[in-house]
């Protein structure tokens, strides 16, 4: 059979893995991946065919994967997080669209906005949008409309890659944006290398998001009007309480 596993490895440490992940890993003959990951699973590796590229080589990766399926070889490409969200279930299916023969299984992890909403209390209660702050494939103007709309709605914003080398001001500008229509003492919080050496927590206002000099390692969180801070926990009311 030939068969590619798309799995999502959680945000870093192994107790945060999928039972579904690590066996994933386990049947499989070769492992895919940026090597950050590739490190990341360590010991489960371990006797396996390894192919490891640096960041920015997608494609690459997705080629080789399908090259080893379509040798008979059982693939585990690994992402961070969940692989289908912002991760590299969606381009591989493409580049394998061409070969049916070839199974693809997504194995779902915890994407980063549900880990640092937990490391942070539970902010993601309600109604929440994803967004990502990187415009290596988004045009930054779409981006900016997209916060518009959500700080618009009053959704609880989860924002991904806060910082890229290039354009450094992208979190400043994406809260003078959400500045618009959401308060200035709106409850926020970001969450560092979650789960990995140094996590980190820090709980703000928007106003304060600001000006943080973040890094790619990064999740944030921008509450609803609703949002509150309780006992050093950022908490969006799910409304029971009003009923
Ligand atoms: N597929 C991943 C997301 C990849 S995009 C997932 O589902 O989580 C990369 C962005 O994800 C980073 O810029 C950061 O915003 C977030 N992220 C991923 N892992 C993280 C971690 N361990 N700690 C903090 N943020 C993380």
């Amino acid at each position: 059979m030939k068969k590619i596993y798309m799995v999502g490895l959680g945000p870093g440490k192994r107790e945060a893995m999928t039972y579904e992940a690590v066996n994933a890993i386990r049947e499989s003959d070769v492992i895919v991946g940026y090597d950050f990951y590739v490190k990341l699973i360590g010991d489960l590796a371990a006797g396996k065919e390894v192919f490891s590229t640096p960041m920015k080589r997608e494609l690459e990766r997705c080629r080789e994967a399908l090259e080893f399926a379509l040798q008979g070889k059982t693939v585990a490409f690994v992402c961070s997080g969940d692989a289908g969200v912002y991760g590299m279930a969606g381009i591989m299916m493409e580049v394998a669209a061409g070969h049916p023969e070839v199974e693809i299984e997504v194995v779902c992890g915890v994407t980063a906005a549900c880990s640092a909403a937990g490391v942070m209390g539970a902010p993601l209660i309600h109604d929440f949008a994803v967004i990502s702050l990187s415009d290596l494939l988004t045009p930054w103007e779409k981006i900016e409309k997209r916060l518009d709309f959500a700080a618009k709605a009053d959704f609880v914003i989860c924002l991904y890659n806060p910082y890229s080398k290039k354009r450094t001001g992208h979190l400043a500008r994406a809260c003078q944006i959400m500045l618009k229509s959401k308060s200035a003492d709106t409850k926020c919080g970001y969450v560092k290398n979650i789960g990995r050496e140094g996590e980190c927590h820090v709980l703000c206002t928007l106003e304060e998001l600001r000006d943080q000099k973040l890094d790619m390692f990064t999740t944030v969180i921008v509450g609803n009007s609703e949002t509150v801070v309780l006992n050093g926990r950022l908490v969006t009311p799910r409304g029971y309480q009003n009923k």
